[in-house]
């Protein structure tokens, strides 16, 4: 581990450890709010996000 602090572009958004995480909350947001999300393994952090469809990453 490096005591570097390091800016994450990502650092505002919400993180999943597993890719069933984040598939499991992009289904809940779907149902709750009709909002089409993807996963994606992100290459700052290697942890799992979701983007919406509007946002290319
Ligand atoms: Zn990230």
């Amino acid at each position: 581990m490096t005591e570097e602090t390091i800016y994450l572009p990502c650092s505002e958004k919400l993180t999943f450890d597993t890719q069933k995480q984040a598939a499991t909350a992009a289904l809940v947001a779907s149902h709750q709010h009709g909002s089409k999300l993807k996963i994606y393994k992100c290459r700052y952090c290697n942890l799992w996000h979701l983007a919406s469809n509007y946002e290319d990453n």
